[in-house]
This record gives structure tokens, sequence and C-alpha cells, in this order.
């Protein structure tokens, strides 16, 4: 299977599955991303598959500005092509110390938050 992927600041990665990509009409993606204030890193290529304009390790300094424009429009417009894998450390420690037989808000009530 065909990926375009690449790393970006945050330490994650993006890929898209380009075999999705060959049966797009749309290349949503590309249009969000050059769209002023966004990263404008991405181009299609010759073979109208999304790639990128710019250097892996530009990209990776933050080129990218990991705002998921492109994953979104792919969502709605295109195929579901794009996976953002990006650290959440602090959303993966409260799913950790979530317990199924215990409600958010006591869980809240206990660490001292109250909404
Ligand atoms: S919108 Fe999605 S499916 Fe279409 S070219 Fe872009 S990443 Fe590929």
């Amino acid at each position: 299977m065909s990926m375009l992927k690449f790393e970006v600041f945050s330490g994650g990665t993006v890929t898209f599955d380009l075999s999705k990509c060959s049966q797009c009409d749309t290349k949503a993606c590309v249009q969000v991303c050059q769209t002023p204030g966004n990263g404008l890193i991405l181009k299609l290529d010759e073979r109208d598959l999304p790639s990128l304009k710019v250097a892996q390790d530009r990209v990776a300094k933050g080129a990218c500005i990991e705002d998921m424009g492109c994953m979104l429009a792919c969502q709605l417009q295109g195929k579901d092509a794009i996976v953002f894998d990006l650290p959440m450390p602090e959303f993966e420690e409260a799913v950790r110390n979530l317990r199924e037989d215990q409600p958010v808000h006591q869980k809240d009530e206990k660490d001292g938050h109250t909404d």
C-alpha cells in the first residue's frame, strides 16, 4: 500500500493512504492546506496525488502547523485517507485514570476539580 508519511513538530506523524487518494476527485486536502494561514506544505504530484512541497525536515520543524484542516476536509469531501497520530500525554493520562465503574464527575470531585 502506498503511503505518504511525515513527522511533525509535536513529535507525531501524519499519514496519507495514497491508494484512497487515487480514487479521490476533490483533492480537498491540498486545497485546504493552500488556504492562507494554513501550512502551505501540500501539493499534487505528477500522479495527481498529495505530496510535500517543502522538505521533510522543514515540515518536522513546524512548517506543518498541525491544524488538521486537511484531515477534516478529507473526511468531509475526500476518502478519509489521513491519520494524525499526535502525542497527547495529558489525555492519555486522563483515560488511564478513568475507571469504567466511576462516573467522570465523581473522579473530578475526588481530584479537587469542580466545574
Ligand atoms: S482529500 Fe483525502 S482522499 Fe482526497 S487526495 Fe486528499 S487525502 Fe487523499
